[in-house]
């Protein structure tokens, strides 16, 4: 979103003033010059994405002030409800991942899927912010256990695992910190439970493994409280069963890309299992 209100967004415009010799026609509707303003607020197909929202009626108003895009984002993000502008960042978010994977991908995502997918990225984002806040905002001391920073260059990945009876579902909250214990990146994922509590963790891992790999931060280690799941990792057994699989599948990961990280127990006094 800033670099909208900085004019840094590489449309098809901003990229023409800059020297590129391509088209300027807009992705989404090929009829308007493909600038923030005609993107996100005046593409027939974004507004159409809008209407579809529940505070339409609000940026239907700004859209007739002739502002161009930062003034509108700022007036939205004034007059909006925190969890109205919460959802009106997303969508933001959406309408561009949906113009770059036209541009880069070829694929065309329908109108509806722009925007269930930007309830999906703010509902996980609440999640991940839920997880960090609860769980680990701050260097922590649970039981006898304090958190304890990497060594120095190093990253250090937390994951952690929340049960919610409820849903039936187990969240995977993922954590990254540098060595002065700063907050780099996090990541929540949810599991339906149709497996044990100990497989949705392993899921986790793997998960997690992927993901950090493809950040390229560099040195790193994990650290988890799953115990079952640490055991059967530190182990040289063959277990055929789908946890053994998935155990398999992160040891192979690990191997692969981790030569230099470890990945470490850690209990924090209310093991589950
Ligand atoms: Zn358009």
């Amino acid at each position: 979103m800033w670099r909208i209100c900085r004019n840094c967004l590489p449309t098809r415009v901003r990229l023409k003033d800059k020297g590129v010799t391509c088209p300027i026609d807009c992705t989404l509707c090929t009829v308007g010059s493909e600038d923030t303003l005609h993107l996100f607020f005046q593409c027939p197909c974004s507004l159409n994405v809008w209407s579809m929202l529940p505070f339409f009626s609000s940026i239907s108003l700004l859209l007739q002030q002739d502002m161009d895009s930062k003034n509108i984002i700022f007036k939205a993000l004034h007059d909006l409800s925190n969890e109205d502008a919460a959802l009106f960042c997303c969508v933001l978010w959406s309408i561009w991942k949906q113009r770059n994977n036209k541009v880069w991908n070829e694929v065309i995502d329908t109108q509806v899927y722009v925007v269930e997918r930007e309830k999906v990225m703010l509902h996980d984002w609440q999640d991940a912010r839920r997880f960090c806040n609860t769980s680990c905002a701050q260097p922590r001391q649970e039981g006898n256990v304090k958190w304890i920073k990497p060594a120095e260059g190093r990253f250090k990945c937390n994951i952690d695992a929340s049960f919610s009876q409820l849903s039936n579902r187990v969240g995977i909250g993922v954590y990254i910190r540098d060595d002065t214990c700063t907050f780099v990146l996090a990541k929540m994922e949810w599991f339906t439970l149709v497996c044990e509590v100990h497989v949705g963790e392993t899921l986790g891992l793997l998960s997690a493994m992927e993901w950090v790999h493809q950040l390229h931060l560099g040195l790193i280690d994990f650290e988890l409280d799953a115990k079952k799941l640490m055991d059967s990792f530190s182990s040289a057994r063959q277990d055929v069963t789908e946890f053994g699989m998935i155990i398999h599948n992160c040891k192979t990961i690990f191997e692969q890309y981790y030569v230099n990280s470890s990945v470490e127990f850690v209990s924090r006094g209310g093991q589950k299992n």
